[in-house]
């Protein structure tokens, strides 16, 4: 029962339009499942809100300022992403555990399962954009390392590319950011080209998915690159942008992936993880259908608080992971050879 979960009623108090699917009953769905943690007798800790200094990390001051600023008010930030009166002290909330979850980690290595909204990865330095605030899993790898860890690897399998995580650490070699998403699909980011820029070039791997992409796919671009790349890095933490919109019943996303295939990815990543440092920080994202969120963060629970081991290879079609290997393995030939 080493893993813990940082979860709080107080998500719910982020309010959006009718309608919305990043509502306040994903809040409900992470409450349930963080109680029946507790009931089992597992840790279940409240998390402390960001604050500005934590927040101006990765984030521009003036941005900040702005959004904290705005507190108490209802505003519109871009076209799908909205705030009610309690929204940034629960955004702050969000990103403070994501932190939290990394001093964590540190203090006493095991996972730890951060259960936030809004979400984050969407977030750039200096706007907020698709649902997200501030960037939890961004705040999480800067926590990190300026804990003195020397390599921080970010691994986001939310349906949508994490277009702001990646540009946050787009040339720092340090920060290894991996994702696995939808293409082309929101926000428009995440081709196989985007590969790093300067010092950091060959530290951000894309791999791009056709819409309709299976367990098998997913698996696929598991064991031949997220995989292989991660030995290779040898980070000393591993953050997850853990999104379950690329599952079958979500309403954003247009993937086929099930709640067995989201604990086979996290299966690998806590493999990988157990047989080093044992440090591995998961901070939700998306996933809109509650049901399915539900299942697949059960999933999750299960995969962290079990004896680490890899799953067998999923059968089934993987054209659509073929076709972003051969993609992803033109662009990073020369960083990471034989891949
Ligand atoms: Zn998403």
């Amino acid at each position: 029962m080493g893993l813990r979960l940082i979860a709080s009623p107080r998500f719910q108090d982020h309010l959006t339009p009718p309608g919305h699917p990043e509502c306040p009953d994903r809040a409900r769905v992470f409450d349930t499942v963080a109680g029946r943690w507790r009931v089992r007798g597992g840790e279940v800790v409240e998390p402390v809100p960001a604050g500005r200094d934590d927040l101006v990390q990765v984030h521009q001051a003036a941005y900040v300022d702005r959004l904290i600023g705005s507190a108490g008010r209802a505003l519109r930030l871009d076209a799908d992403t909205f705030t009610s009166a309690a929204s940034i002290e629960v955004a702050r909330l969000a990103a403070g555990a994501a932190i939290q979850a990394v001093d964590h980690a540190c203090d006493r290595p095991g996972p730890v399962l951060a259960l936030v909204r809004p979400p984050g990865h969407h977030a750039e330095w200096n706007r907020a954009m698709g649902f997200c605030l501030f960037n939890n899993a961004a705040l999480a790898a800067a926590r990190a390392r300026a804990r003195g860890l020397a390599r921080v690897a970010i691994v986001d399998f939310d349906v949508h590319h994490g277009n702001g995580t990646q540009w946050l650490f787009y040339d720092d070699p340090s920060v290894l950011y991996v994702s696995v998403h939808q293409y082309p699909f929101y926000p428009g980011s995440g081709a196989a080209g985007e590969a790093g820029q300067g010092d950091g070039t060959g530290f951000t791997l894309n791999a791009p998915l056709e819409a309709g992409a299976t367990d098998a796919d997913y698996d696929l671009v598991f064991a031949e690159l997220i995989g292989p790349v991660l030995e290779r890095f040898d980070a000393d933490l591993l953050v997850v942008s853990a999104g379950y919109d690329a599952h079958a019943r979500d309403p954003l996303g247009g993937m086929r992936v099930t709640t067995g295939g989201f604990a086979a990815m996290v299966a690998r990543l806590w493999s990988h993880a157990a047989a080093r440092h044992r440090r591995l920080v998961a901070v939700t994202e998306g996933g809109y259908d509650l049901s399915a969120l539900a299942s697949s963060l059960e999933a999750t629970i299960e995969v962290l608080s079990s004896a680490p081991s890899p799953p067998a290879p999923m059968a089934g079609h993987h054209t659509r992971a073929q076709a972003a290997l051969r993609a992803v393995r033109a662009v990073h030939a020369d960083y990471w050879p034989g891949l």
